[in-house]
């Protein structure tokens, strides 16, 4: 992470975000449009925030070498799955003329389960592109790509029903 500051400790974590935000204004123009929508997004760094990257788990990533749109650039797809007390929403994020994935520990994005919980994430411009770093509890995994694209989808959620029929949901939206 250039500007996210992540310290871990073995009494807890803390992140940092406001390096990034306040560096984002300068570079947001220079962010392609999908990236740059994602990075912006005024909850993606607020931590209660049900559009915040933090504690959405790893699920699948798929890469592929095409689109179907005949110009054969890599593609990937990161699904990230809520987390129940926070996030109403599941994210998925589509990633458009990929130039590299690279994981730590190495090999870990062929099982992005294993990298557990997003802490934070940063969105950079990189030559006409963007990267992408997540940094998760067990790692960290970085995708150079032209865009992404970034969906929250409404979660299919057992739990949340069960929860909200019982008491309401919690008030982590305030
Ligand atoms: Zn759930």
């Amino acid at each position: 992470m250039r500007y996210v500051k992540i310290s871990r400790g073995r009494d807890g974590n803390t992140l940092d975000a406001t390096g990034y935000l306040d560096a984002l204004g300068a570079f947001a123009e220079r962010l392609p449009p999908g990236a740059r929508a994602f990075a912006t997004d005024p909850q993606h760094y607020d931590l209660f925030g049900g559009r915040c990257v933090k504690d959405l788990k790893p699920v699948a990533l798929t890469l592929g070498d095409g689109d179907g749109d005949g110009d054969g650039r890599a593609w990937a797809e990161l699904r990230l799955q809520h987390h129940c007390w926070k996030h109403e929403e599941d994210l998925t994020i589509r990633y458009s003329g990929v130039r590299s994935v690279v994981a730590d520990p190495d090999g870990a994005e062929t099982d992005v389960r294993s990298l557990r919980d997003v802490m934070l994430d940063e969105v950079l411009p990189h030559g006409q592109g963007c990267s992408h770093e997540i940094a998760f509890l067990a790692g960290s995994m970085t995708i150079v790509a032209d865009d992404l694209v970034a969906t929250w989808d409404a979660a299919d959620c057992a739990d949340r029903q069960a929860l909200s029929r019982a008491a309401g949901p919690p008030s982590a939206a305030s």
